[in-house]
């Protein structure tokens, strides 16, 4: 989560009524976006009345501020006071806004192999990537990454009793950068559903969640080119499906000529290697968000086995030579943008 400043602005871009010739039917569609706590989520809605609009519009302001102040992996909140208890190893009760995120993180956390690990805070604090502003490099000491790496932090070490939780490794830091906005995404596409709203988009920086349709036809978006201005390649949703994406250009300084990205390999310590960008599809938006960062750790030869085990059905991996590997299933949906098609490695069906 890239969350500079305390920025609320609202652009309404206006509803767009669309009547056909004579014809009783009117198709409507709402374009609005919304930059609150630094993040910029487009709204799409179909057939919405004035008022779900700024219903809408008032549910994803409250919980993009709950996931800025909440789940904020370096400023004094919820999440900072829950590190340092679990640093001391002894039982307290989790701030409630916390412990259903540690329970979700758990789950996705064994299905992942433990490639999505979000225990890893202090690996990532150590890379400098706890700050507003990106790291210039050095990269840390290799003697610091491997001493970290050794003491094994992980999600199993944290236990649940009711409200109450412990560490048993004081290794352990949360760090929920890697699925927070999916998280997010899926209690505003909940609320918008308790208030009548079925046919929307919430799109969070490229990373979204589509519930119903676009009229008659589907939703159509774009996934991004991770090396490149443009689309890479466009897919139709409908019903209620989340596409999620990440990517190696999202924060990444450059020392000495290499890249050194955000996404670390719990494994090694070390930004994870042979991926730009992972592209998930999957119903429940936090799954499709710990998945694509899992999978990107994962890379070109080993993402295929944890993509079963997380119960992902769609998978687009670019890998640092610009070949795109996907299962069969994805394959079919993709639609690349671009005149010249890239090459693609056809997986076994997941
Ligand atoms: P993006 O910003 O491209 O959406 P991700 O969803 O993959 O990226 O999240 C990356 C963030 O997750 C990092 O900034 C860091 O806070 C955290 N993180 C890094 N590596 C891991 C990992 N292996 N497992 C869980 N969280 C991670
Ligand atoms: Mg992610």
């Amino acid at each position: 989560m890239n969350l500079p400043g305390r920025h609320l602005l609202l652009l309404t871009l206006g509803l767009l009524l669309l009547t056909g010739c004579g014809a009783a039917r009117q198709t409507r569609i709402h374009h609005s976006q919304l930059l609150s706590f630094g993040t910029l989520v487009d709204i799409s809605l179909w057939d919405a009345s004035p008022e779900q609009i700024e219903n809408a519009e008032r549910i994803i302001h409250d919980e993009l501020h709950a996931m800025h102040h909440d789940w904020h992996a370096w400023q004094p909140g919820p999440l900072t006071e829950t590190n340092q208890q679990l640093r001391g190893g002894e039982w307290f009760v989790c701030p409630p806004a916390i412990l259903p995120l540690i329970v979700q993180a758990k789950q996705l956390y064994q299905r992942s192999g433990g490639l999505f690990n979000p225990a890893i805070g202090q690996l990532v604090a150590l890379w400098g990537f706890h700050s507003d502003t990106l790291p210039k490099g050095p990269p840390p000491p290799k003697e610091a990454i491997a001493s970290l790496v050794a003491r094994k932090p992980g999600m199993d070490a944290i236990v649940i009793d009711g409200q109450r939780i412990r560490s048993t490794n004081p290794a352990v830091q949360l760090d929920f950068g890697a699925f927070a906005k999916g998280y997010a995404v899926d209690r505003i596409i909940e609320k918008l559903i308790a208030n009548g709203i079925g046919n929307a988009i919430i799109n969070a920086g490229g990373d979204l969640r589509a519930i119903g349709r676009h009229g008659d036809r589907p939703w159509r978006i774009g996934i991004r080119n991770p090396r490149g201005p443009g689309v890479l390649a466009g897919i139709e949703l409908s019903g209620d499906e989340s596409v999620f994406t990440s990517g190696d250009y999202e924060r990444f300084f450059r020392y000495r000529g290499k890249r050194y990205h955000h996404i670390i390999d719990p494994r090694t310590g070390y930004p994870a290697r042979g991926v730009t960008s992972v592209t998930v599809i999957h119903d429940n938006a936090a799954t499709a968000d710990a998945a694509a960062t899992a999978l990107f750790v994962a890379g070109p030869e080993e993402w295929h086995p944890i993509a079963r085990r997380m119960g992902i059905k769609y998978v687009m991996v670019v890998d640092d030579k610009g070949r795109i590997h996907m299962n069969p299933a994805m394959a079919r949906r993709i639609q690349f943008e671009s005149e010249q098609k890239p090459e693609v490695v056809l997986s076994k069906p997941l």
